[in-house]
């Protein structure tokens, strides 16, 4: 397992606190607003939300040339992330490993930067700032404004993204981890505009890969966990607030919320996962069992689970997120 070998676990620790520097907003302790992210849906009440654990960055004595020790230490708690994000003009440490890695101009550019060493796949990923959104947009993609843009909240979970990917048809397919590509998270409208422009959090991304690790080291054998919803712009949330399950204060317009599936067969729907001869949302809890386990292994990715049972429109569900508090509801 991974805590068998303490000198990953510090490159980890140490790349995760220089990229929080540098890219990440920073996990927040305090209340959530709303804990149902899909309230026109059947819930039970959440357990007390408690504090996370902060990772704090450690010196190790790299055994490898500074620059691969740092790429190694890029790939999260899960060791399969492929992508980083960061905001454009970042000046802060490990910039010149970045440049090293990625080229100079990697963190000038908006864009995908592939590793200029080919020997592996990770890419920087550099966003526009959050101040390239104009009247509720950019370019003619429309994205709307966030709750507390006017505003600010006091708590850092609700602040403004810091950036966004511009994802275009060409680079839509970049893995940013080994099972999820920046496709995979879009908000699902203006099919036709590009580019399209997308907020996502690493440490869900993360989590969701631990959650599949997991599940197959529980006998549940997952080949691909669909996302059925991941950003969502929060002119796209609005239109369903109320009527459609949706939270004005959703997780999923800040990047770090997904609702998610297991779907081998590419049915489209979930899969029996409790083999118990039905699909309902007894299988969505077999995925919320797995995001206790992960959580109580890395209580720095703690944050909320919400179990959904199918209708007309969808199969059974978990919405799962990395809001920095835990919270529960759903079906018990
Ligand atoms: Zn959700």
């Amino acid at each position: 397992m991974k805590h068998s070998n303490p000198r990953a676990r510090r490159y980890t620790a140490r790349a995760v606190g220089v990229m929080t520097s540098i890219a990440f907003v920073g996990v927040a302790a305090g209340a959530s607003f709303e804990l149902d992210e899909h309230p026109g849906l059947p819930k039970a009440a959440a357990p007390a939300p408690v504090a996370p654990v902060m990772i704090t960055a450690t010196a190790a004595a790299p055994a490898k040339p500074m620059a691969f020790a740092f790429l190694d230490s890029l790939v999260g708690l899960s060791g399969k992330l492929r992508a980083r994000f960061v905001a454009t003009g970042s000046a802060t440490l490990g910039i010149p490993i970045l440049a090293q890695l990625f080229g100079d101009s990697a963190l000038d550019i908006p864009g995908v930067h592939p590793l200029m060493d080919a020997t592996r796949s990770f890419s920087l990923i550099t966003m526009l700032p959050f101040s390239a959104k104009h009247a509720g947009r950019i370019g003619s993609y429309r994205i709307g404004n966030w709750p507390h843009e006017k505003h600010p909240s006091s708590s850092l979970e609700y602040a403004n993204p810091n950036g966004f990917i511009e994802v275009t048809a060409q680079n839509e397919s970049t893995y940013v981890s080994e099972h999820f590509r920046l496709s995979d998270f879009l908000t699902h409208d203006q099919q036709d505009t590009w580019p399209k422009y997308l907020v996502l959090n690493e440490r869900l991304v993360d989590k969701l890969e631990l959650v599949i690790e997991d599940l197959n080291a529980h006998g549940v054998h997952v080949e691909h966990l669909a996302v059925m919803s991941g950003f969502r712009t929060p002119e796209y949330n609005r239109r369903g607030v109320g009527e459609g399950g949706r939270a004005r204060d959703s997780r999923h317009q800040y990047g770090d919320a997904a609702d998610v599936y297991v779907d081998n067969n590419g049915s489209g729907r979930m899969n029996d996962l409790n083999h118990d001869g039905r699909v309902d949302s007894r299988d969505a809890k077999v995925i919320r069992d797995a995001v206790d386990r992960v959580e109580a292994a890395h209580p720095e990715l703690v944050g909320g689970v919400g179990v959904y049972r199918g209708n007309s429109m969808h199969g059974p569900f978990a919405h799962v997120d990395a809001r920095g508090v835990r919270a529960r509801w759903g079906r018990s």
